[in-house]
């Protein structure tokens, strides 16, 4: 076969697949940044969390006041009567019995209002030591985000103009390009993970290591013409 002016040769197709190798590289790439960006579960899981330890203290404090507000509303009512036993105005025996009998009522409820609010309390110091743990922790973790974030968000404005750059390199490189050539590497890149051209080794492909017939060797090395691989089909370069 002659060669002609147009005729696409091994090593042009071989310096179009290191930019697409490149391209691939940095495209999967760009993938994994657009996937690393954005929240992740693990810091929704630990804000949702801290919310909720939030709300159980903030439910605590609400009991918490509720029984210190009874405890003050039944304290007043046991000061009345109080008041009313010792100002010396009951004369009736019933009467005063009965006023005692409610004072210890009251002081009884005070007593049992007392012993939830101490246990209410400890809560209340338990939820607070829960919640500043927590918190804590969501903290540290989004510091790691934050600084992940940055990290990939300037590795993401390195990598979109290097797909730029590339993506015109392979357009002028493949412009010249003989269109047969062009489709069998784009059909060998796509069966062979990418690589449609290997670097012949002495006699042996590269890309499937079997050893070559010297006749195909021959060929190669003339570089006339494109000479494929007997066993796993990629175009032979000699580099
Ligand atoms: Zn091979």
């Amino acid at each position: 076969m002659k060669r002609s002016q147009t005729m696409t040769t091994a090593v042009e197709l071989f310096a179009l697949q290191e930019i697409d190798l490149a391209l691939d590289s940095a495209t999967s790439r760009l993938a994994e940044i657009e996937e690393g960006l954005g929240e992740t579960e693990n810091l929704i899981s630990a804000r949702a969390v801290v919310d909720e330890k939030r709300e159980q203290l903030s439910e605590l404090k609400v009991l918490q006041s509720e029984f210190e507000a009874s405890e003050e509303d039944i304290g007043a009512k046991a000061s009345a009567v109080e008041e009313k036993l010792y100002s010396g105005t009951i004369a009736n025996p019933k009467e005063l019995s009965d006023y005692q009998a409610e004072l210890k009522m009251f002081k009884d409820q005070i007593g049992r209002i007392d012993d939830d609010l101490l246990a209410t309390l400890d809560e209340v110091d338990g939820a607070e030591a829960d919640l500043a743990h927590v918190e804590a922790f969501l903290a540290t973790m989004n510091r790691v985000w934050e600084e992940d974030q940055r990290k990939l968000k300037a590795e993401k404005a390195e990598v979109e103009p290097k797909i730029e750059r590339l993506v015109a390199e392979r357009e002028s490189k493949s412009a010249g390009l003989d269109r047969g050539a062009l489709s069998l590497y784009q059909t060998l890149r796509e069966q062979r993970a990418g690589m449609a051209i290997a670097t012949l080794e002495r006699s042996m492909c590269g890309g499937c290591r079997i050893t070559l017939p010297t006749s195909l060797v021959k060929k190669a090395r003339a570089a006339n013409e494109l000479v494929q691989c007997v066993s796993c089909e990629r175009m032979l370069v000699v580099v």
